[in-house]
């Protein structure tokens, strides 16, 4: 048995569980968990806020560790080596976007880390809130083992799900990007941004951030909760990723981009938004969505951050304090990313 914590009801309390992973397949790595970054997406999983949570709930997709068994077939590991795990351990690996390594974007329907049907051993995959996991070699990846690895972690949805849009809307030297929220995702659009050569703004209800989002490598601060500030930002930015968790209204957000800018939401919301139509079409502006990147874009983000010295600012913190890490992350204060030791699970 592995120890795990899970949520055994949307009001439950995260707490410690026992769960099983299968026995090893030919091409699987089986990774004993260092440390699991904590997404907000465990939390809406947790208490049930996406409608779709079957538990018990073992969350955590920002999975870094040690490759503890290989399979006889496993080429690309061995045992002792560092390596992740992301969003998904496993996709149809057949259809168009498959093919093309679009694994999020499967017409077949993907495999996540946690909370979805488990097609191997049937009942719901458990994430990495745990001290081991056995995943396809195909969905674990290489890792620098030159950074600590704690910080490492969040790259592997945090990072990969900002890097992705941020690349595919060609977001380079001198584009005026704007990052609205500053978390675990709006803490990477920052830093990824300003790699790229973009001119950084942050855009966040937190006026007592500004020191941090400029370290980070915004070069621009607004404080969203105040209109003027906002107004005068109107027709600025050619891109703005939004990174909110929280209801929240987009239109005060579309106003600020620019004649065919493009607002990329990373951040799910648990409620649908309203959208006056009027602000997109006035300046031919675009509205999209975008998930977590594919398997070579995700191993294509982490060489790239680990070629530039890019990784997370976490707060590690004890697996017994995660209840508590949670209604911090609700109250906007995680600077900016908590990790879970998992030696703190015994
Ligand atoms: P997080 O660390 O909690 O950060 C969210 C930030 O949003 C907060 O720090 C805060 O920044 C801002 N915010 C919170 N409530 C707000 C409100 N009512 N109005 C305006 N701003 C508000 O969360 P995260 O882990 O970065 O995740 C963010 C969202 O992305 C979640 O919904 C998560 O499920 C989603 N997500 C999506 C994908 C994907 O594939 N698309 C992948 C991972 C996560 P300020 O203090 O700066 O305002
Ligand atoms: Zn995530
Ligand atoms: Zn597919």
């Amino acid at each position: 048995m592995t120890k795990s914590y899970a949520a055994q009801a949307a009001d439950a309390r995260l707490a410690p569980f026992e769960i099983e992973r299968r026995e090893l397949r030919p091409e699987d790595v089986q990774v004993e968990i260092l440390y699991c970054g904590v997404c907000h997406s465990d939390l809406h999983t947790v208490r049930n806020e996406w409608r779709n949570s079957v538990y018990p709930v073992v969350p955590g997709h920002e999975i870094v560790g040690r490759v503890t068994a290989t399979g006889d077939r496993v080429t690309r590991f061995k045992n002792g080596d560092v390596a992740g795990v992301g969003v998904l351990v496993g996709s149809c690996r057949t259809c168009t976007n498959c093919r093309k390594g679009l694994e999020p974007y499967c017409k077949v329907g993907n495999v996540g880390t946690f909370n979805s049907p488990d097609p191997i051993s049937g009942g719901m995959t458990y994430g990495g809130y745990s001290k081991s996991i056995v995943v396809h070699e195909d969905f674990v990846f290489r890792l620098s083992d030159e950074f600590p690895l704690a910080e490492i972690a969040p790259l592997l949805c945090a990072g990969i799900t900002t890097y992705s849009p941020l690349r595919h809307w060609k977001v380079g030297k001198g584009s005026k990007l704007g990052v609205v929220g500053l978390g675990g995702l709006g803490h990477m659009a920052v830093k990824l941004g300003a790699s790229f050569g973009a001119e950084v703004t942050m855009l966040s209800t937190s006026p007592e951030k500004e020191p941090d989002a400029r370290r980070l490598g915004a070069q621009k601060f607004a404080n969203t909760r105040d209109p003027a500030e906002l107004k005068r930002r109107a027709g600025y930015f050619e891109v703005i990723i939004d990174t909110v968790s929280a209801e929240h209204d987009y239109n005060n957000y579309l106003d600020l981009l620019d004649t065919d800018g493009v607002m990329i939401c990373v951040g799910i919301p648990p409620t649908p938004a309203q959208v006056d139509m009027a602000t997109l079409e006035n300046g031919r502006r675009s509205l999209a969505g975008s998930s977590i990147g594919g398997i070579p874009e995700t191993q294509e983000m982490l060489d790239y951050c680990a070629e530039h010295g890019i990784t997370s600012d976490v707060e590690v913190i004890d697996i017994a304090t995660i209840n508590e890490a949670y209604e911090r992350m609700l109250k906007s204060d995680v600077r900016y990313r908590f990790v879970i030791d998992m030696a703190t699970l015994r």
